[in-house]
């Protein structure tokens, strides 16, 4: 079995909640201040880690309470931190939500995950059979730096281009596997894209961007479910007819669980449909990486 390595990003999402949002300059008062653990690359690696992969968080945290308290979290899931670092250069990774009106506002400070740098991917331990995943919350040139070790080892390579960003073709060449959100799909593919469209206008967008045909574009499209091109056929699996409670983290939840059965050697077909499931279950649940479910969790889901 191999190994998972996430590099990526690691926050401490504050959320206030109130009746209304304030106004430039205004003061409401609020009813409730809530800490979740946050951060793409955390989330990632979490929804690994119970799906029970060895995985491994490459990432950096600022020396303070929330990145002690990240620490705790994150090694009581069962990821290896060692190669996360303690930088005293910059705060933890910070969002700070508010929630009112049934619509939030969010600023996110980077902080110690703007300092991931190439130099951490550096000594990664990859193998053969091994999958590296990144996001776009830590430096490209990272992203850059830890696939090309990836590839030199024989790991594949997992990219989930979010939050949204443009990336070069050097970049996107060195992506084994693509998972991506219509939004997302549609910037690197120059159209506007919603989850509503037909699938015909995804899967042109989808064409357009794959590299070669050995790269794999998976489109995640929310209660749809995902379509992704496999060499130069299309893979459509159904959404879950679930009620959902929180979709937060839910495509966080799918890179972590694809990421989970290609480690453990599952062809792409089953690693898609087996996320497909662990992901309709993790929108059920309040929070983004406390949703994340089990291997039992998702057993249940299928019975
Ligand atoms: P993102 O949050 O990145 O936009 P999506 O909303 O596409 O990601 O969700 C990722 C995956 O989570 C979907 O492909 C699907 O498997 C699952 N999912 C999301 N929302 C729902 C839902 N309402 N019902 C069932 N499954 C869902």
């Amino acid at each position: 079995m191999g190994r998972v390595f996430v590099a990526g990003s690691i926050n401490m999402d504050v959320v206030a909640t109130a009746d209304r949002h304030p106004r430039v300059g205004e003061t409401v008062a609020g009813k409730q201040v809530l800490y979740f653990p946050g951060g793409k690359g955390a989330n990632q690696a979490v929804a690994a880690a119970r799906l029970e992969a060895p995985t491994t968080l490459i990432g950096r945290l600022g020396k303070d309470a929330f990145g002690a308290e990240l620490r705790k979290f994150l090694g009581a899931q069962g990821v290896d931190l060692d190669s996360v670092r303690e930088t005293p250069e910059a705060h933890t990774g910070t969002a700070i939500i508010t929630v009112a009106e049934a619509d939030n506002t969010i600023v996110v400070i980077p902080g110690s995950n703007g300092l991931v740098s190439a130099d951490d991917v550096a000594d990664v331990p990859l193998v053969k059979g091994d999958v590296a995943v990144s996001q776009f919350e830590i430096p490209l040139p990272t992203i850059a730096a830890f696939f090309a070790r990836a590839r030199e080892a024989g790991a594949t390579t997992v990219l989930n281009p979010a939050p949204a960003q443009k990336m070069s073709r050097e970049l996107l060449a060195l992506v084994d596997v693509l998972v991506l959100n219509e939004t997302e799909l549609g910037l690197l593919a120059d159209a506007e894209l919603t989850d509503n469209d037909p699938y015909e206008r995804i899967a042109d967008a989808a064409r357009h961007i794959q590299v070669n045909r050995a790269q794999i574009i998976c489109v995640t499209l929310g209660k749809r479910g995902v379509i992704a091109l496999v060499g130069d056929r299309f893979v459509s699996i159904q959404g879950r007819n679930v009620t959902p409670v929180d979709t937060t983290g839910a495509g966080d939840c799918f890179v972590g669980a694809v990421a989970a059965l290609l480690a453990d050697g599952q062809p792409i077909e089953s690693a898609l449909g087996y996320a497909n499931v662990a992901a309709s279950v993790s929108v059920q649940r309040m929070g983004a990486a406390p949703s994340m479910p089990t291997i039992a969790e998702v057993s249940a889901a299928l019975r």
